[in-house]
């Protein structure tokens, strides 16, 4: 089946005289008839549900819905996008290691990676992701065990040149994870260009309507766990009688691993309810995307074209200097979020965001509605201006979301707002 098609049926099949949308099984538990099946199920020989917090039938549809569109061989939900990212490094990562990232990334993640992952002792070196291979070569050590970036970096726009990224990781026996939230499959497939593991916020696009917050980690299958540099995948768990995954699960041992080891472990799961919701997104997802993506370019280029607004940041726009990146990486679009930066700074962009009247001010982004957000004071406020800098953020940036509504009530009250501004 072609994507549009994934989005409605990939994940859950009726049969006969079953329910046509996906049920929310809305149970914490799972009744067995005896207590050798169960065991086997705590001893990974069977597959099935048990407990919710490891595995539930809703939960379960929408991860092999999402791991079909990104082409992955599982994928695994979690409460969170900062709980996915959490543990899509820990499932590869322990005290003494090191990672690479990308340096223009959500404030969130950045933050997790600088303060919660270093105080962990896993220690972060983040990078221009425009240097030179050789500047980026620098940035690598012994104990690096993975690279990290955005498809479409939040709030700043920038393209990653994944394939660029995964020849670098690659080059050194390492994965390259790509959060992808703001590209979705429909946009970029990061496994396409030689990315091995995916991760989005689904909060975003995914459920798309501002309605559930959750996660997901996709596996590509591609990466050898064997090769000895990832001890976790290589020597016995103790905590399943010696297993050892690479051995056990073969391509979708990262996968497995994830869920088995670190969300037993961790807890922060999806509930049932909460993918239901996110199943509804996608099912329009594709549909959706092209209009954000329409809608934005005509956001895109209307601001662009006003004498006060300072400067743009939107891939597609003519100029931009990731123009030929988004062309090859994204060549559906670049999703319905465009910053920007007045020419009157921090106090004309809050005069401007206040004096809007259809667009909301909203802590979110990836909305239906129109929205703004302020990342120098919101999502990017625990920033040092020397980090805002790094990460490309300037204290006067509005990121606006381009939602669904009639391109022309975006532009006019963008251009009422201005007007005051
Ligand atoms: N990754 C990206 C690119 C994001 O934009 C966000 C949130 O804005 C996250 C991860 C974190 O996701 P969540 O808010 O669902 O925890």
């Amino acid at each position: 089946m072609k994507l549009e098609s994934l989005c409605l049926h990939a994940g859950y099949s009726p049969e006969n005289g079953q329910p046509r949308v996906l049920p929310i099984a809305q149970s914490t538990t799972f009744k067995y008839a005896s207590t050798v099946e169960v065991a086997k199920l705590f001893d990974l020989t069977e597959a099935g549900f048990f407990y919710t917090r490891l595995g539930n039938p809703t939960v379960d549809a929408v991860e092999q819905k999402i791991a079909a569109l990104e082409g992955g061989v599982g994928a695994l939900c979690t409460s969170s996008g900062q709980a996915a990212n959490m543990l899509a490094v820990l499932n590869l990562a322990r005290s003494g290691d090191h990672l690479v990232s990308a340096a223009s990334i959500y404030g969130g993640t950045f933050n997790l990676f600088a303060v919660t992952l270093k105080r962990l002792g896993i220690e972060v070196t983040f990078v221009d992701q425009t240097a030179s291979d050789e500047e980026l070569e620098k940035a690598f050590r012994s104990n690096t065990r993975a690279v990290f970036g955005e498809t479409l970096s939040n709030p700043t726009m920038n393209v990653l040149d994944i394939g660029r990224f995964a020849r670098l990781a690659h080059r050194r026996g390492l994965p390259l994870i790509v959060d992808n939230t703001f590209a979705t499959p429909v946009l970029c497939r990061p496994f396409d260009f030689g990315a091995d593991i995916v991760v989005h916020s689904t909060t975003k696009y995914m459920d798309g309507h501002a309605l559930q917050v959750g996660g997901v980690i996709v596996d590509s299958g591609n990466f050898d766990w064997a090769s000895g540099a990832f001890p976790e995948f290589t020597e016995p768990d103790p905590s399943y009688h010696g297993l050892v995954y690479s051995e056990a699960f073969g391509r979708a041992a990262y996968i497995v691993k994830a869920r088995v080891q670190l969300m037993r472990d961790m807890g922060c799961c999806q509930s049932p309810q909460g993918a239901f919701y996110i199943n509804q997104g996608l099912e329009t997802l594709p549909l959706r995307m092209e209009r954000h993506c329409r809608n934005a370019e005509a956001a895109a280029e209307y601001l662009a074209g006003h004498a006060k607004v300072e400067s743009v940041k939107y891939p597609r726009l003519p100029g931009n200097p990731d123009k030929a990146l988004a062309d090859f990486y994204l060549p559906k679009g670049c999703s319905g979020v465009v910053s920007f930066s007045l020419k009157g700074g921090r106090e004309a962009g809050a005069r401007f965001i206040d004096c809007l009247k259809m667009i909301s001010l909203q802590v979110h982004v990836a909305d239906i509605r129109t929205c703004v957000l302020h990342p120098a004071s919101s999502t990017h406020r625990q920033l040092s201006d020397e980090q805002l800098r790094e990460a490309g953020i300037t204290p006067g940036m509005v990121r606006l979301s381009v939602g669904l509504e009639n391109p022309d009530d975006i532009l006019a009250d963008l251009a009422q707002a201005l007007e005051q501004a």
